[in-house]
């Protein structure tokens, strides 16, 4: 009789080797419907597999950030810590001020705010398609709460 791993053709995964299939799964599982309450396994899976980094905003983000000269004369960015300059400043959609510097360097690795977390876009497709998942996984999930309530109120 042949194996389980006969049959699935698949190997047996080796220590440390990285079971990229576990994410072919969690999209199927997402796509088939599976519930929200698959979203924590999802994001363990995810965070844990491929150790999922969040990639850099988007060159045309980090163009086309919104400069400001709108701030107190003592408020300070807080990557650098130093008092804002005029024309060398920039706001994030979220409001948050940086030094252009700081910002670019910031964004060119990482797509959030170093304040508040709010995402930017990214150039990264597999990364916009995760984050797609994750916010209708979210929305599922205030779906399922509404009706919810909605039953049991
Ligand atoms: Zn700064
Ligand atoms: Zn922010």
């Amino acid at each position: 009789m042949a194996s389980y791993f006969d049959e699935h053709n698949c190997e047996p995964l080796a220590t440390g080797e990285q079971p990229n299939h576990l994410l072919d799964l969690a999209r199927l599982l997402l796509d088939s419907g599976i519930g929200a309450e698959f979203q924590l396994e999802f994001e363990r899976i995810f965070g844990h597999v491929d150790g999922r980094k969040q990639p850099p905003a988007a060159k045309h983000v980090i163009e086309n950030l919104l400069s400001t000269n709108s701030f107190d004369h003592d408020e300070k960015c807080s990557i650098c810590l130093k008092e804002f300059q005029l024309n060398s400043t920039k706001e994030l959609p979220c409001h948050h001020k940086y030094c252009t510097n700081c910002i670019i360097q910031w964004l060119k690795l990482v797509n959030s705010c170093p304040m508040c977390r709010i995402e930017l876009p990214t150039d990264d497709q597999d990364y916009e398609q995760y984050k797609k998942q994750k916010e209708r996984l979210k929305q599922r999930q205030v779906e399922l709460d509404d009706l919810h309530n909605s039953m049991f109120s």
